[in-house]
This record gives C-alpha cells, structure tokens and sequence, in this order.
C-alpha cells in the first residue's frame, strides 16, 4: 500500500460489477482502498456491493457496502448520509455508474432513452447535489465523473442516449470544476475508450457478433491502435490519480484513457 489515498473517504457508484470480472468501478473501489481509502461502495445491486467489500475486507482495508439506485433522489440523499454518519466526512466522490443501450433516435423507444438519462446524468447531479455542501463545508474533496470517449467521437455503435449523456457528464463535470474552483474542489471527468469489461460482454456483444462474446472481444482489440483494447485497472489508476492530492492543479479535465482511439483515424 502506497498511501495515496491515507485516510481519504471516497464513495464509489456502481462498485460492483455487472457480472463476473473486473468493471472500472470495482476495480476503483479496490484500488482506493489498497491506497489508504475507506471506501463507501454504492451499487444497486446489494450482492454486488457486498462482494466488493469481501474483497476489501479480505485484503485488510475499510469498506462499507450500500445499495441505491443512484438515479433516484431519495436513494441518494440516504446514501450520502449513510457514508457521513459512519465517516464523519466525504473527500472523494466517484461516480461511476453507467448504463448502455444500443440504438439511434428511431430505434430508441422514449423511455429507453429517460432511463439513461436518468442513471448516466442525473445520477451525478444527485450525489453532487448531496456531497458538494459537506466537501464545501470540509473545505475541499475531489470528484471524478466517469464519461467515455463517445462523448467526443462517433465509435461506430449508434448509442445515441449513451452518447448524449456522457456528452453531458462532461459538461456537468466543467460547470462543477469552475464553480468551486476557489473552494478547494476539484472535478475531473475520464474518457475511457474500448475496455474489456463485464459491462461490454452483456451490452454489446448482440450488436458486433450476434451475441459471441470472443468474436466481440476480437473485432474491438483489432479496432485499437495497441491490438487491445484496456481493462477496468486503467480506468481506475487514472481515477487514482485524479482523487488524489497529486491531481490538485488538476481541475476542470477530460482524462482520455484510450490506448491512442481518438487518434485514430482509419
Ligand atoms: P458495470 O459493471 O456495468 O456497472 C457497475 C455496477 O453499477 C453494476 O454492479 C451495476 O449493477 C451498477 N449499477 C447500474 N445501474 C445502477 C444504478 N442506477 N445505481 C447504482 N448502481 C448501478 O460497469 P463498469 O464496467 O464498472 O463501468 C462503468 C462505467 O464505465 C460506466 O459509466 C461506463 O459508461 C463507463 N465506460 C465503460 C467503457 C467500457 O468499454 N467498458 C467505456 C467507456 C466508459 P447491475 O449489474 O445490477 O446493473
């Protein structure tokens, strides 16, 4: 353990994962915790939460599991309650939580479209609404938004809710890192570009191959200027990073973590 999180309180959406493997926000959560962080671990699935703080324990650090839908107010004005009732404080917040449907505006049904709305965007407009005034009133904190770099870029997959919304968090994310720019807290968001995540497998394997996940995996390595694409681990040393004091000239940034895509051309 180096420490680069002593005695930080960090809550992590999302820090379970979708199915059996690494997601970028389990693998947050893990990582904060190796680096001195007591990690409050927020999934909407509670056995999710909770394998993820087995992990923790079982490596001899602090984490607390906790299940909301961190599209709902309620949920969430109880999740950063809970996280300040047991912690007394809240420096880091990492909102990881995303969801993906593959469809253009044609294809989309409306209420496809508010539920990404709802759990891509507003989610962060509601753990920032609950956490900003105890950061405020503790006289700074961080917060890493995770948005992807279909915000920026057309990736050849028509999401156009996943896109719209990511596009979204990074604009939240600037609004943040300006207003409270002279208190101390600062907001970063992280592009990732292809990882190879549980996330990945359940969502988009239909739309590449058919539903084969290996062949899926295949055509998306071979898209990426290192022959591969990344994992959850990349996301979360660049979470790292940006949650750390180490950042702390570091506000306002879109951290793209894409191996080169954007580079990319052709
Ligand atoms: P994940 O494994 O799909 O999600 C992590 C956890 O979030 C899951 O346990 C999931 O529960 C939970 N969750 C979903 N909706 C929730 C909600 N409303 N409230 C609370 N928890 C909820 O995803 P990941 O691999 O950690 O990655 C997540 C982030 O990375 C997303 O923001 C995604 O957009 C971003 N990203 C990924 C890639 C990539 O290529 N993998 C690229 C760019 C950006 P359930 O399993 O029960 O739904």
């Amino acid at each position: 353990m180096a420490n680069r999180l002593k005695d930080k309180i960090a809550i992590v959406t999302g820090a379970g994962s979708v199915g059996p493997g690494w997601g970028n926000g389990k693998a947050a959560a893990v990582l904060f915790a190796r680096e001195g962080a007591r990690v409050f671990a927020v999934d909407v699935s509670p056995e999710a939460a909770e394998e993820t703080r087995d992990i923790i324990a079982r490596e001899g650090g602090d984490c607390t599991a906790h299940q909301a839908d961190v599209s709902r107010s309620e949920d969430v004005e109880t999740l950063v309650a809970r996280c300040f009732d047991t912690y007394d404080r809240i420096d880091i917040l990492h909102n990881n939580v995303g969801i993906l449907h593959v469809g253009g505006c044609v294809e989309l049904s409306e209420e496809t479209w508010d539920r990404v709305v709802d759990v891509n965007l507003k989610s962060m407009f509601l753990t920032c609404k609950h956490v900003l005034p105890h950061m405020e009133r503790q006289g700074g904190g961080a917060i890493v938004n995770i948005s992807s770099i279909t915000s920026i870029r057309w990736l050849g997959v028509p999401y156009v809710s996943y896109s719209a919304t990511k596009g979204g968090v990074n604009q939240l994310t600037q609004s943040i890192a300006m207003q409270y720019a002279t208190k101390n807290i600062r907001a970063n968001s992280i592009l990732p570009g292809f990882m190879n995540t549980p996330m990945v497998a359940k969502s988009l394997a239909e739309f590449y191959a058919q539903g084969d996940v290996e062949k899926m995996i295949q055509i998306r390595d071979n898209q990426c200027p290192m022959g591969r694409m990344g994992d959850a681990w990349d996301v979360a040393y660049a979470a790292l990073y940006l949650a750390s004091d180490e950042a702390k000239y570091v506000t306002g940034a879109e951290l793209v973590v894409d191996g080169g895509l954007t580079c990319k051309v052709v």
